[in-house]
């Protein structure tokens, strides 16, 4: 009797614990709290009917002279890294004021993937339940598929479009790096904008020294990805994080900032995907 009572405390203590996302929401909240230049935002609702929470970081500037940037964390629910650093990148645009941002308003989105975060779990479940790779779900140059199975990734997607976002970096992890596309599956790698990419990736990792180069050349050719999808479809200027086991989060904030600064004012104009789709059988198919 003693045990079952000490076990439905356990159980009940249990359900009452907080997830990850809902300590995540309230470090957001407290960010966010009194604050003239940050504001929470919802990206809209999952397919679990849970808010998707974002903090929009307001520069200083008129309107018509200003650029949307983005930033988000966690497609992937196991990397939970990802979630820290854009949570401590909020941290410091609080603290610094955003000083290194003039013209820029900046949309932060910790946790893309709520469900898997909270189960530590790279995948997330649709309306029925079903696991789908949250960055295997946009549309793909090279190939033909249902896209937009999860609302999270449908959501994000339309937001890029409607906010006019100009550059984007998402962050996975843990491989040390800093890439950009191509990473589709296609028989040569260079975008069109091969050597802007390169230069401002290599600016950009100064300080923590990551590797840097196209998705597929440094990770592996992957289908569906957020970021080919957004360069291959708008032009947005798309970076790729992978950071470190153990991330100094103090350093890869400095690379987000350099990365964000660098990010020319407007869209790429010639983003068109011109080799051909030709699979290389040697690749794999998953990335990290
Ligand atoms: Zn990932």
């Amino acid at each position: 009797m003693k045990n079952l009572l000490f076990l439905s405390l356990l159980l009940s203590l249990n359900s009452y614990a907080a997830s990850n996302y809902s300590k995540a929401q309230e470090r957001i909240g407290r960010a966010v709290k009194g604050s003239s230049f940050l504001e929470e935002f919802i990206l809209g609702l999952n397919d679990q009917g849970q808010k998707i929470k974002g903090v929009k970081f307001i520069g200083k500037g008129e309107d018509k002279d200003k650029v949307s940037h983005l930033v988000v964390a966690a497609h992937h629910g196991n990397e939970t890294k990802s979630v820290e650093l854009a949570l401590q990148f909020i941290d410091y645009l609080r603290t610094t004021n955003g000083k290194d941002f003039n013209n820029i308003d900046l949309y932060v989105i910790p946790v893309l993937n709520i469900g898997g975060y909270d189960r530590e779990d790279r995948h997330e479940r649709d309306s029925k339940n079903k696991s789908h790779d949250p960055n295997r779900d946009y549309p793909d140059p090279c190939i033909v598929k249902k896209n937009f199975k999860l609302k999270s990734t449908e959501l994000l997607a339309s937001f890029v479009r409607a906010r006019n976002i100009t550059g984007a970096i998402t962050v996975h992890g843990y491989y040390g790096s800093l890439t950009y596309p191509w990473g589709i599956y296609t028989d040569n790698y260079e975008t069109l904008d091969h050597k802007v990419f390169e230069k401002k990736a290599k600016d950009a990792v100064l300080e923590n020294n990551y590797i840097v180069g196209t998705h597929a050349d440094i990770l592996y050719p992957a289908g569906g990805a957020f970021e080919d999808w957004a360069y291959f479809e708008l032009g947005v200027w798309s970076l790729l994080v992978e950071l470190e086991d153990t991330p100094k989060y103090a350093d890869d904030i400095k690379m987000l900032v350099s990365s964000i600064q660098s990010f020319p004012s407007k869209r790429s104009r010639d983003h068109r995907h011109t080799g051909s789709c030709e699979r290389r059988k040697d690749a794999g198919i998953s990335r990290p």
